[in-house]
């Protein structure tokens, strides 16, 4: 068998899972046409609605990691020649449009430094230029700590009516509100491992009702079998027509991490990541650090410190492995040795964690050389939480 070290998953992804949620993969199988399996499914699908916050009818987990979501919301919605505009403020930006020429779009991608969110005037002229079937934004961009606020986007999507509006949540989902339903959302994605706090493995999207009829008045199927939700439907719903083997255990993991969720209840488990997060952030200042994005734009669950000149990012991030066992992100593309990424998502943003990261990173960084004021960080960091 194997054991693994014991850690404090404070990356960008996977994120701590709840005893609970590994007790409940543990359990027997059970065959993914059995009754009661079904019964499991028309439950978490309840759940996954009040989790996005909607009513369509079309919600459930697809059967791999966030990536397979996102690929999903693409091969079913795009037809080859259909015009897509990616807002591209980073990693996930960037993958949506590999994606989107992968699938046959036509692409524009709307571009914005890394580290800052969309630009609504650069959204609008490639709208009137390109009048796209779908506007594809990252609303937790996981790369960089930036929140797309879906309001503006939405505003400015009421200029255009035709346009779908498809928004990336896998790292907002079940940490901030996404308003599936009050941003007019036709197609959302999440992950697992991020804000669920479950491993990874499925992603739970959900699709508006005028997203549905697009897929179902296509010309062309769907390039990928295995993602065709015209076919995963007809399994998740009514008919219950076998299509692929549902991982079983996972699903029984994804029950248990939503019943969580909503045991604590959704504002509440925003407003711990939002204070969990205003702590993180006033230690850090505290510290004399300075974050990478602007507070307004920040997320909750994924924080990006900027790091200090002089320090190397590969030796900090060891020594918090190794002495302290946190796991922390470093930076990706041009944030590479720029920035620390510390995850605070789903059972990982805790007060506690806080107080041990900043403690750590103040050993730490005193060690390196930089000259910090003693306690400076958890002293800021407490304050909040009185
Ligand atoms: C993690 C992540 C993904 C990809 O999810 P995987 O589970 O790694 O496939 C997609 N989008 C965003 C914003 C993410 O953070």
């Amino acid at each position: 068998m194997f054991y693994p070290p014991k850690r404090i998953l404070m990356g960008p992804g996977p994120s701590d899972v709840d005893p609970l949620v590994l007790k409940a993969m543990a359990a027997p199988l059970i065959g993914h046409l059995d009754p009661a399996f079904l019964n499991l499914m028309d439950n978490i699908q309840q759940l996954l609605r009040k989790l996005f916050e909607t009513n369509n009818r079309l919600t459930l987990p697809i059967s791999a990691t966030g990536s397979a979501g996102m690929e999903a919301a693409f091969v079913n919605l795009i037809e080859p020649g259909d015009s897509v505009t990616v807002c591209v403020n980073g990693v996930f930006g960037e993958r949506m449009s590999d994606i989107v020429v992968r699938s046959g779009g036509t692409l524009s991608r709307v571009e914005t430094s890394w580290g800052k969110g969309p630009d609504v005037d650069a959204i609008r002229e490639s709208l009137l230029l390109n009048h796209p079937k779908i506007l594809a934004v990252v609303h937790a961009e996981t790369s960089t700590g930036v929140l797309t606020h879906l309001s503006k986007i939405r505003e400015l999507l009421n200029e255009f009516p035709e346009t779908l509006l498809l928004v990336d949540c896998v790292t907002s989902l079940g940490g901030h509100s996404v308003g599936v339903d009050q941003y007019q959302v036709d197609f959302a994605y999440g992950g697992t491992q991020k804000c669920l706090s479950c491993p990874p493995g499925l992603a739970p999207i959900t699709v508006s009702d005028r997203a549905l009829e697009a897929i179902h008045s296509r010309k062309r199927k769907v390039q990928s079998w295995y993602l065709d939700l015209s076919m995963v439907e007809n399994y998740w719903g009514d008919n219950r027509t076998y299509h692929h083997t549902a991982p079983i255990s996972m699903n029984y993991a994804l029950y248990e991490s939503l019943r969580i969720i909503h045991e604590e209840g959704l504002e509440q488990r925003w407003n711990r990541h939002h204070k969990n997060h205003l702590a993180f952030v006033a230690g850090i200042e505290a510290m004399g650090l300075e974050m990478l994005v602007k507070s307004r734009d920040r997320l909750w669950s994924l924080n990006t410190v900027k790091i200090p000149d002089g320090i190397s990012d590969g030796i900090v991030r060891a020594k918090l492995l190794e002495r302290f066992g946190i796991e922390i992100g470093g930076g990706l593309g041009p944030l590479k040795d720029k920035i620390w990424r510390v995850g605070l998502m789903g059972t990982s943003s805790q007060k506690k964690n806080v107080l041990l990261f900043l403690n750590a990173l103040e050993e730490i960084l005193t060690e390196e050389g930089l000259v910090l004021e003693k306690n400076a960080g958890i002293t800021a960091a407490e304050r909040i939480y009185v």
